[in-house]
Order: structure tokens, then sequence, then C-alpha cells
């Protein structure tokens, strides 16, 4: 991938920790961001939708789109099969939109491996108790998924080391400023503004 004008990130977290409603309330509240729609072989949970929240495909259509190398990154997680797409991200950034990857720990290190001027942010649970408590209300798994994603969560917060940065969401609002804290500077930084500004650059200095 070319260098871009549009920053890639990457934000991972337990499940439980809040992190698609603090995607979905920082794009809402800060311009030209997007999040990347990931291919999955998950069933679909009741009120998701197809195109929206993931683009639900068979095993056969994953294994395909993965021997045509569509995947920018991909993984096995919880025993179903993630990935996303090349071309589309490679599509936003090229167009100067940052673009945001809700992806795991896993995916994260391939992205960093290919991509390695990639920001990526760790969201964390206030509390053991809590990211339990969260799971618990979803009320989309049965127990014995949950009893699964609690010991997988200790094991995907073990990776928090591998971030750039760290977030907290223990209070909401607190937790989105600082994403959009972190989306703002990223965007400043000097071989962006560079990229954006070259004929203000050229004009002052000369
Ligand atoms: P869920 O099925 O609960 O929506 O997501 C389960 C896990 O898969 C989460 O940690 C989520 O971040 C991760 N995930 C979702 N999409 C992708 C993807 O495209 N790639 C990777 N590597 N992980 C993903």
């Amino acid at each position: 991938m070319n260098k871009s004008i549009g920053t890639l990130f990457i934000i991972s977290a337990p499940s439980g920790a809040g992190k698609t409603s603090l995607v979905k309330a920082l794009i809402e509240t800060t311009g030209d961001v997007c999040v990347s729609v990931s291919h999955t072989t998950r069933p679909q949970r009741p009120g998701e939708q197809d195109g929206v929240n993931y683009h639900f495909v068979s095993v056969e259509q994953f294994q395909q789109m993965l021997n045509q190398s569509a995947f920018l990154e991909s993984a096995n997680v919880f025993g179903n099969y993630y990935g996303t797409s090349q071309q589309w991200v490679e599509q936003q950034l090229t167009n100067g939109i940052d673009v945001i990857l809700e992806i795991d720990w896993q995916g994260a290190q391939q992205v960093r491996e290919l991509l390695p001027d990639a920001m990526s942010i760790f969201i964390l649970p206030p509390s053991k108790a809590a990211l339990q408590d969260r799971l618990e209300k979803r009320g989309q798994d049965d127990d014995g998924v949950i009893n699964k994603r609690m010991a997988a969560a200790v094991d995907e917060m073990t990776h928090h080391v591998e971030y750039d940065y760290l977030v907290v969401n223990d209070d909401f609002d607190q937790a989105l400023q600082q994403l959009q804290a972190i989306v703002i500077a990223s965007r400043q930084q000097l071989t962006k503004q560079q990229m954006r500004h070259q004929q203000l650059l050229t004009e002052l200095l000369s």
C-alpha cells in the first residue's frame, strides 16, 4: 500500500469493553473517518444487519476471498473467521478518509507488519466485574459462550502492550473524548500535513 493522507487506526478490546459503541460515537462525532465492515463466517446475531455490522459469508466464500488475497488481514476468533477487505480500506485511505479497523490482536499484528504507520488503540474495561456484567447484559450469547469470552478477554488483554494508546472505558464520554483526541492529533503528523499542504508549504518557503 502506498503512503496515503488518510490514517489507519486499529482498535482492539476484549468483547464487552464497549468498543463498538465507542467507535460508533466516534464516527458520528468526527468527520472524515469511517469504520471498515469486516467479512465473517460467524452467524448473524439478532439486530445485526448484513453489510452494516458485518458482511456475513459462508466458510467457502471466505476461503475463496483468502485465496484471492482479498484480505488485508484475517484471523480465526472464537472458531469463526474474520477478515478486512484490502481494496475497500485502500480506497478510503487514498481518498484522505481515516479508517478504523475493529479487529483482534492477531489481525492487529498482521496490519502493523504490513503498515507500520497504522496507529493502534487498545480499550480496557474499568474492571473484570464490569466486563462480565456487560457481556451478560448484551443477552446475545448463552452462558457457555460468555464464560469462553471471559477467559478469552484476559488473553486478549495481555496484548495491550503491543498498542500505541491505551483507553480505559470507565466513563463513556471521557473515553470518547480520548479517542477523538487521538484521531485529531494523528492528523497533524508532519508527513500527513506535508501531503495535505504541499501548495501552502511551497508558497511559504519560497
Ligand atoms: P464479534 O463476533 O463479537 O463481533 O467479534 C469478535 C472478535 O472478532 C472481536 O475481538 C472483534 O474485534 C474481532 N473482529 C471483528 N472483525 C474482525 C476482522 O475483520 N479481523 C480480525 N482479525 N478480527 C475481527
